[in-house]
């Protein structure tokens, strides 16, 4: 990470720098209100601090998202999607999400990702590197802000705050563990954000320490699982890192959280034509979810341009969610939300350069 962005201070590095500054300390709570209540984009804005000061802020940490690089609008207006750049010039996407009482943001924790599951855009494009905790926090301010200045657009659902974190953007987040829980944290602060902790949840594709250390710092904080194939055989080939995490100690890591924490556990599962949607892959996922507090949600696979993959034809879906739930688990199917402009779950990616105009 180059220099640390406004958004990557915690407020005793704030108090620091006031001290510093050899200015009184409740210019801390200024700073702090204004960009986490009032949501300045920047120091610059920050008008309850003397002007100089301001300036000074400024120069020492500037804004972490230094350009929008472009914005795209779903046809039903209720999915927003936000190509951001860092000052390294990375970019990362970030997706809103509105529903009739839920404005949902699914933020990026890392720019790609090294797991490289096969269907995924930004498996696809390898790692380049993590992103930090004000560059997380960034994506959700991004969209808060929206929200807050233009309460009447409809892309807003009707104004308002946001009420969902999701770590479901590009990246791994419990191998960008510090910064992912570090952005919680931020963003649950209740003299700042104040975003309850159950209105978080990880998404991951089963790196075990983290399930842990999740059950321990953050428990009231929701877990999904990216499961897709309920045999070490299929799983292997869709998502790598189940060579590393075999589903045998995935599961018992699940079943060590559900009892710590009391919680249920989504599991996800993307369904790809002809290679896990049939019935007999829905009994090796019932067998393996057997007595956990669990839930399904099926995906049908979002379409990656220049991929060989599809997704599963609705009927599938439908006798794979049937057979779940004969075996007695919860299962929902997820809408296709932001397909058409590409923020649908695995169709985010860094672009450079150019506006996404051509999708
Ligand atoms: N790396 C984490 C979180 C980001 S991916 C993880 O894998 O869980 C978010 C979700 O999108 C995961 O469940 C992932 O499996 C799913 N996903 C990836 N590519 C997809 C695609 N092409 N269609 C549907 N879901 C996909
Ligand atoms: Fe990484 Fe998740 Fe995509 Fe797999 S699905 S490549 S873990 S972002």
């Amino acid at each position: 990470m180059g220099q640390p962005c406004l958004l990557d201070l915690e407020r005793e590095d704030v108090a620091a720098w006031m001290r510093e500054m050899r200015q009184p300390q409740f210019r801390v709570n200024q700073v702090w209100q204004a960009v986490y209540v009032e949501l300045v984009d920047t120091a610059e804005q920050i008008t309850t601090l003397p002007q100089a000061l301001r300036r000074e802020l400024q120069q020492a940490f500037p804004a972490c998202v230094c350009a929008v690089d472009a914005e795209q609008v779903s046809a039903d207006l209720r999915t927003k999607k936000a190509l951001l750049r860092f000052a390294d010039g990375a970019t990362v996407e970030a997706v809103l999400m509105t529903y009739a009482h839920r404005r949902t943001v699914c933020v990026s924790t890392q720019v790609g990702c090294a797991i490289g599951c096969s269907f995924c855009a930004t498996g696809r494009q390898g790692f380049v590197r993590n992103l930090s905790v004000g560059e997380i926090v960034s994506q959700v301010l991004h969209f808060a802000r929206l929200l807050h200045r233009s309460p009447d657009v409809e892309t807003s659902g009707g104004g308002g705050r946001v009420t969902n974190v999701v770590f479901m953007g590009m990246g791994e987040p419990f191998l960008n563990l510090d910064a992912t829980f570090n952005a919680i944290r931020r963003l649950n602060d209740p003299d700042g954000f104040r975003l309850g902790a159950r209105s978080f949840t990880v998404s991951t594709a089963g790196i075990v320490p983290g399930i842990d250390r999740l059950a321990n710092e953050l428990p009231q904080v929701n877990l999904a699982v990216s499961l897709h194939a309920g045999s070490d055989v299929l799983r292997n080939v869709l998502v790598p890192v189940n060579r590393t995490f075999p589903l045998r100690e995935l599961i018992a890591t699940c079943r060590r959280y559900i009892e710590s924490t009391g919680r249920r556990i989504t599991f996800e599962i993307a369904l790809i034509e002809d290679v896990n949607d049939s019935l007999m892959h829905a009994k090796e996922i019932a067998a393996l979810l057997h007595g956990l507090i669990a839930h399904v949600n099926l995906i049908p696979l979002n379409p990656v341009r220049g991929d060989a993959f599809l997704p599963s034809p609705r009927k599938r879906v439908a006798a794979f969610a049937d057979m779940l739930r004969s075996r007695g688990i919860p299962t929902t199917v997820r809408l296709g939300r932001g397909v058409g402009i590409d923020a649908g779950c695995g169709q985010l990616r860094s672009r450079r350069g150019h506006p996404t105009t051509a999708d």
